[in-house]
C-alpha cells in the first residue's frame, strides 16, 4: 500500500480528514449494520440532544506501525468496554463492543495509507464516538444516536524529547462526587476549557484538579491520569470514584507490577503526600507519561527531585517498557497488541 505524501515529522496534534469514516446509526431501538464512508460532515436536526443537552461521549486510542511493519493498535477492547460504561451512565444505546472493535479496526485498514511509518515517532489518532442526534426539546435522552469512527495522523507528543512540565492546583473541579468524573463524556471536556486556558494564561501547562468534596485529595488533570513514584520506588496511582480510569495508567501499573517487579499502590493520594514523592507523570493515550517537574499550589512550588531537565528514572524506565511492548520490541502481555495488518 503506497503512504499518502505526508512530512510525518512535521505533524502536530491536528485533524487532518482522511479517506473513510465508519458510520452507524441506531434507531427504533436497533443499530443498522453500519457503512464506511468518504463523507466526513455530519447533518443533524438543529435541535439534536446532543447540541442542546451535550448527548455526546468519546473514547481515543492510536494504531502505529511496530518495528517489523505490522499496523497494530493498543488494547481496543478496554476503550470497547469504557465506552458502554459511559453510554449506560448518559443513558445513549451501547454499542456493541466485539463490533466497537470491528469498527475501529475497519476505519483503521480503509485508512492504512496515512498510518506514519516505524520510527517517525507519529501515530493514527482513531476517535470512535457517540451522540443523541435526532430533535429533543423537553429534557430527556435522544431516541436516535450515530456512533462513528474517524481517524487522523498526529505528530510525535514530544518533539526532541519529554521535558518535564509545570502544573498548577486549580481551585476548579472537575467532576463532583457521583457525577460523571469516571467516564468519557464531552461534557467532563467543555466545562474544563475554562480552567485550562485560564492555566495556560497564567504560564502553566496543566490543572490538577483536587476532590471536589474535601480539596485534600489529588484526582487528576482534565485529561490524564497522576502517576508518582515514592522515593523508595513504589509507583503510586490516585484512586477515587470521579476519575477517568485511563487505559495507560492500568497499563503501566501492570507493567511496573507484573514485568518490572515493583510495588504499586492505587490508593487516594492526599495532596500533602505530594511534597515527599519522588516523580510524578502523567498518563494518557497522547503522550503515554509526561514528566511533571514542579506543581504550584497557589504561589507555594513543590519541586520534584527528578527535576525540569528529564523525566525520573522509574518514570523512564516505566514508559520504555510500555513503548517497547506496544512498538512490537518486548513481548507483550495476551491480548495488549491488535493486529490490523
Ligand atoms: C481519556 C482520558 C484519560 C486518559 O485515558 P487513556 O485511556 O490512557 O487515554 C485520562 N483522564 C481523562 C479525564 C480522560 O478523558
Amino acid at each position: 500500500m503506497e503512504k499518502k505524501d505526508i512530512d510525518w515529522s512535521s505533524l502536530g496534534f491536528g485533524y487532518m480528514k482522511t479517506d473513510k469514516r465508519y458510520v452507524s446509526n441506531y434507531k427504533d431501538g436497533a443499530w443498522d449494520n453500519g457503512v464506511l464512508t468518504d463523507d466526513d460532515q455530519v447533518t443533524i436536526s438543529e435541535c439534536a440532544c446532543v447540541l442542546q443537552y451535550a448527548q455526546t461521549c468519546f473514547e481515543g486510542l492510536k494504531a502505529y506501525t511496530t518495528e517489523d511493519g505490522k499496523i497494530v493498535c493498543f488494547r481496543p477492547d478496554l476503550n470497547a468496554a469504557r465506552m458502554s460504561d459511559t453510554c449506560k451512565r448518559l443513558e445513549m444505546p451501547v454499542f456493541p463492543e466485539d463490533r466497537f472493535v470491528q469498527a475501529v479496526v475497519d476505519t483503521v485498514k480503509a485508512n492504512a495509507a496515512y498510518v506514519p511509518p516505524f520510527g517517525s515517532g507519529a501515530t493514527l489518532y482513531i476517535r470512535p464516538y457517540m451522540f443523541g442526534s435526532d430533535a429533543i426539546i423537553g429534557v430527556k435522552p435522544a431516541n436516535e444516536y450515530q456512533f462513528r469512527v474517524f481517524t487522523t495522523p498526529v505528530g510525535p507528543y514530544f518533539k526532541g524529547g519529554a521535558k518535564p512540565i509545570t502544573i498548577r492546583v486549580t481551585d476548579f473541579d472537575r467532576a463532583a462526587p457521583h457525577g460523571t468524573g469516571h467516564i468519557k463524556a464531552g461534557l467532563n471536556y467543555a466545562m474544563s476549557l475554562h480552567a485550562i486556558v485560564d492555566a495556560h494564561n497564567q504560564g502553566y501547562a496543566e490543572n490538577m484538579y483536587l476532590d471536589a468534596a474535601t480539596r485534600t485529595k489529588v484526582e487528576e488533570t482534565g485529561g490524564a491520569n497522576f502517576l508518582f513514584v515514592t522515593k523508595d520506588g513504589t509507583v503510586v496511582t490516585p484512586k477515587s470514584d470521579s476519575i477517568l480510569p485511563s487505559i495507560t495508567r492500568r497499563s503501566l501499573m501492570y507493567v511496573a507490577e507484573h514485568i518490572l517487579g515493583m510495588k504499586v499502590e492505587h490508593r487516594e493520594v492526599y495532596f500533602d503526600e505530594v511534597k515527599d514523592f519522588a516523580e510524578c507523570g502523567l498518563c494518557g493515550t497522547a503522550a503515554v507519561i509526561s514528566p511533571v517537574g514542579k506543581i504550584v499550589d497557589h504561589g507555594k512550588e513543590i519541586c520534584l527531585p527528578s527535576g525540569m531537565d528529564e523525566m525520573g528514572p522509574v518514570t523512564k524506565k516505566l514508559y520504555d517498557t510500555l513503548t517497547g511492548i506496544q512498538m512490537g520490541r518486548m513481548e507483550a502481555p495476551e491480548g495488549w497488541i491488535k493486529v490490523i495488518e
